[in-house]
């Protein structure tokens, strides 16, 4: 991307190639500056039932309203925010701006207090040693019930935590919340940090549900992730799913819930907000 922008800061114009290869510490200050400034937004999209389609979960998904690049995607920053640290203040925004939009809604949506609120964890942020504390303070602040929290780590996070990441996520535990696997399938063979670890959600990789329909070894690895979450007593979670055919092949092998451009596309939170004022009136 190497698109030339005017970047308009303290009154005056300047020009600036806004490339990957800018300079990162440059990169970082802007991002770090653009969550103090205001500039992320989280979209939503549901988690419906499998079985009666109905909407169990909104996932938190973070974008950047760039002033001059427009919306950016999670897939141009979060990568970088992650070697640099900043997914740290990021992810914590997030968390405090989606517990603060969905209390409300809680609030105020007649049933939407079942809706459970999924927000991703960044491997930075799962080892940060004030975790708990952080997130105890903006479930406080923002009067967001715990028990309606979910937590995503992808695999990497998981696979061989030390003994104070295994605590902090007891902890978490705890305090009623519930850990999910993302992306899970794509990460490592080693599933014994499943028994470890306080798990209770896996949510297939979209790679696996996009060829469920025709491609048999897509399909088998599907299966063995819904028998293992069977086994541990976890629900699963299909990501990505785009067709009927591959939510009706996923609802038959027995997996439970389904998130995809098949149900619902990520929207804004008064999109969402209306989404399940609409079902609570039927
Ligand atoms: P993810 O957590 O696995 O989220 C699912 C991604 O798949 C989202 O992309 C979503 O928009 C997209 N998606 C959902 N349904 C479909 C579908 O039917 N088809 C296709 N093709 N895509 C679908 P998005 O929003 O671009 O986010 C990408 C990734 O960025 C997320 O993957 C997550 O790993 C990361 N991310 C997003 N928000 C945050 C955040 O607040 N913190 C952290 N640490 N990571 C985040
Ligand atoms: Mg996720
Ligand atoms: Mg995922
Ligand atoms: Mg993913």
């Amino acid at each position: 991307d190497t698109a030339m922008y005017a970047a308009k800061r303290s009154g005056r114009a300047r020009y600036q190639v806004y490339t990957p290869e800018l300079d990162p510490r440059a990169r970082d200050t802007e991002l770090r500056r653009a969550v103090d400034a205001g500039e992320m937004v989280v979209h939503f999209q549901p988690a419906v039932s499998l079985t009666d389609g109905s909407v169990k979960a909104v996932e938190a998904l973070v974008r950047w309203n760039h002033p001059e690049r427009g919306l950016l995607m999670p897939g141009e920053f979060i990568d970088f925010a992650e070697e640099t640290g900043a997914v740290v203040p990021l992810g914590e925004w997030v968390l405090r701006d989606a517990c603060r939009q969905v209390a409300g809604w809680h609030a105020t949506i007649p049933g939407a207090d079942r809706v459970r609120l999924s927000v991703n964890l960044s491997p930075k942020q799962v080892v940060q040693p004030g975790l708990v504390d952080i997130i105890r303070g903006i479930l406080a602040e923002t009067g967001f019930a715990a028990d309606k929290l979910i937590l995503e780590l992808t695999e990497g996070v998981v696979l061989e935590p030390d003994v104070q990441t295994v605590a902090r996520l007891e902890e978490l535990r705890d305090l009623g919340i519930s850990i999910a696997v993302d992306d899970f399938g794509t990460g490592y063979s080693a599933l014994s940090y499943l028994r470890r670890l306080p798990v209770n959600i896996l949510k297939i990789d979209r790679s696996f549900v996009t060829g469920i329909a025709d491609d048999p070894e897509a399909r088998t690895v599907a299966e063995a992730i819904v028998r293992l979450g069977m086994a541990f007593r976890m629900s699963v979670v299909a990501e990505g799913i785009e067709t009927a055919e591959q939510a009706r092949v996923l609802a038959d092998m027995g997996c439970g819930y389904g998130q995809g451009y098949h149900f619902y596309r990520p929207m804004e939170g008064t999109a969402a907000a209306e989404a399940l004022l609409a079902l609570s009136r039927g």
